[in-house]
């Protein structure tokens, strides 16, 4: 299901640290978020790509300016909700945001008990009119697609053809190295990468 989010917080995949500009954690984040906005689940394949996604501090740039180059403090998001989130703090989205801790409703909102998770629902304004609305029609359209155009479904639930080759990146450091092989690039190298997620 395309509004899944993952299964269980699982923690980071990666580890690079030490860049100077914050940005060059880009590939990393790209594949680490599974090339999609950590809060909405919004994929870069539904739409240009260029500008569309940003890096977020979560805990922001004015309140924690000694994150601002901690990997472990960016997530992937679109520009809808770093605009929307704008200078708020919130908890780790990673740590509240996952199959076991919010399911998404036929009507497009979503749903938790868990009150972290209600609260980065509401700071990121995730069940507004229009988001639930939104939901409804991908959900309709990748549906519609699976039916009739297998290949309009691999390019709406695919993977993007740009997975970025994290080998060939030297961050001056690597916490956790092992991920590379754990890459969609390397998955993909290996002839193992699912057509759709
Ligand atoms: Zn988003």
């Amino acid at each position: 299901m395309i509004f899944d989010y993952p299964e269980s917080p699982s923690g980071r995949l990666h580890g690079p640290a030490g860049y100077e500009s914050y940005e060059s954690f880009r590939p990393w984040l790209r594949d680490e978020f599974i090339f999609r906005c950590v809060y909405c689940l919004k994929r870069e394949t539904w739409g240009q790509v260029t500008g569309d996604f940003e890096l977020d501090h979560f805990h922001p740039q004015s309140l924690a300016p000694d994150l601002t180059h901690d990997y472990f403090n960016l997530v992937y998001a679109c520009r809808r909700c770093n605009s929307v989130k704008l200078d708020q703090s919130v908890d780790d989205p990673t740590m509240h945001f996952s199959s076991e801790s919010v399911v998404v409703s036929q009507d497009g909102g979503l749903a938790s008990d868990k009150p972290q998770t209600k609260r980065l629902i509401r700071q990121l304004d995730l069940n507004s009119p229009k988001l639930k609305k939104w939901r409804v029609m991908w959900m309709r359209i990748v549906d519609l697609a699976k039916e009739r155009d297998a290949n309009l479904f691999k390019q709406l639930a695919g993977f993007p053809e740009d997975l970025p080759n994290l080998g060939r990146l030297r961050p001056p450091s690597n916490s956790r190295p092992g991920g590379i092989e754990a890459s969609w690039y390397a998955k993909r190298q290996r002839g193992w990468l699912p057509d759709t997620y």
